[in-house]
């Protein structure tokens, strides 16, 4: 143990200084020992009151530092002047218990009696440090809740856009089933609407040529007692042509609901055309009027056509109908083709009453039947129909005509 010494410091204004002094302030003198220490140096480091006087400075040090801390304070003897210490690391101090704790340290020194003194003033930073800590950990703390509450955003943000997608497609499913029900819905609408059409019309067309047949077939009965066996056979043709035009309006009914409803499906096959327009011309010629005739003028030799003859057949025999139906007795009904390595046209020619130009534009439309044609039975299904199955055959048709002088109907279609 170090002997204690009397402060050497007496002046009363001098110690008042000292002793209210918020910091600790110690002094040491050239051999390291504590010449005087104020109450605040006394308490930080639990000593009693001028406990610390006469102790070498160092037991306030921490064993490890020691060694170093004697040429530390040496060297300060020899160059003195008034600094920080320990700038850019923590200073530890020891408390009589053992116990260390942070200071800070600034060093000044005095002379005093041609004695130089070390003056320390030391705060005990312990509060400091531990409020700094806790700071540092609460930031920590802080940045750790942070990057967890990024992440879980992040997370969260994938969820929703997830769910989001999930929605848009679901919304972009249901406005497509929407739109599918409301086209099907439409689409029904509108096979009604031509179903009612039709049988307003087909009630209407039915009259005529049912009418006909029962009075022709009532006279049938007259003119068999009577042995008159031309009038027979007039109305035997009478109910004939009238069958046949009740025939083609229901056909032409069969044919564009099967249409609206796609249930036609085009089966090709290759087709030698001038046995096709042959059986054609055999089977309408009966139906023609009077002194009318068809043409045939395929020369040289009518191609070979891949297509569905079907469809075909009933597009020609739509056309010549028409222009049987379209012209006065005794007229020619010319059918012709022409070809190039790809495609063959056919055209069926009249010399009937044409179509009124303003009629034109409008004559492929459903239902539509000419200003000049009202006086002559039809349905204006027929060229409907015609067009569209020109369109399922991959082919088009055209036409021209001149009022009162005839009309040139054209289906174009592909050879192959
Ligand atoms: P429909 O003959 O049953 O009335 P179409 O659809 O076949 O029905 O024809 C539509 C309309 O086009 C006819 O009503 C008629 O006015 C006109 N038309 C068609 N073909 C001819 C033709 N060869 N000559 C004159 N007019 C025609």
């Amino acid at each position: 143990m170090e002997a204690k010494s009397v402060p050497i410091v007496s002046n009363e204004a001098f110690i008042e200084i000292f002793q209210s002094m918020s910091e600790g302030l110690i002094m040491v003198d050239e051999a390291g020992k504590i010449v005087i220490s104020n109450p605040v140096a006394d308490q930080i480091f639990g000593y009693e009151r001028n406990g610390l006087v006469g102790l070498t400075m160092e037991v306030l040090l921490p064993e490890r530092f020691k060694g170093t801390h004697i040429n530390f304070r040496k060297a300060f003897y020899a160059d003195p002047s008034p600094r920080r210490m320990g700038t850019g690391r923590d200073l530890m101090a020891v408390h009589k218990e053992g116990k260390e704790f942070p200071v800070e340290i600034s060093l000044s020194f005095t002379r005093y009696q041609n004695k130089l003194l070390v003056m320390a003033f030391i705060s005990d930073i312990s509060q400091r440090k531990k409020a700094q800590e806790a700071l540092k950990k609460s930031e920590e703390q802080l940045i750790l809740y942070a990057t967890e509450l990024e992440k879980k955003v992040q997370i969260r943000t994938e969820a929703l856009n997830n769910m989001v997608g999930e929605l848009e497609k679901e919304v972009q499913e249901r406005k497509k089933a929407v739109e599918e029900t409301r086209k099907a819905l439409e689409k029904e609408r509108e096979l009604n609407d031509l179903k009612s059409k039709f049988v307003s019309l087909a009630s209407h067309e039915f009259r005529t040529p049912l009418s006909t047949i029962m009075s022709s077939a009532s006279l049938i009965g007259q003119y068999k007692e009577k042995g008159d066996f031309d009038k027979l056979d007039k109305h035997i043709s009478r109910i004939k042509s009238s069958v046949g035009h009740l025939t083609n309006i229901l056909n032409d009914f069969l044919s564009l609901g099967k249409l609206e409803e796609g249930k036609i499906d085009v089966q090709n096959e290759w087709v030698n055309l001038n046995h096709f327009f042959f059986e054609i011309e055999e089977d309408l010629r009966p139906t023609l009027k009077a002194g009318q005739v068809i043409l045939l003028e395929c020369q040289p030799e009518a191609p070979n056509v891949f297509t569905d003859i079907r469809i075909l057949r009933n597009v020609i025999l739509n056309l010549i109908s028409n222009a049987s139906k379209y012209s006065d007795n005794n007229k020619k009904i010319h059918v012709t083709c022409a070809h190039d390595e790809n495609d063959v046209s056919i055209s069926v020619i009249d010399e009937g009453i044409g179509i009124p130009e303003s009629d034109i534009k409008h004559i492929f439309e459903r239902f539509f039947r000419a200003t000049n044609a009202s006086n002559i039975q039809g349905t204006g299904l027929g060229l409907n129909i015609v067009k569209r199955y020109a369109d399922l055959l991959g082919g088009t048709i055209s036409f021209n005509s001149q009022y009162g002088i005839g009309s040139t109907f054209t289906i174009t279609l592909p050879i192959q």
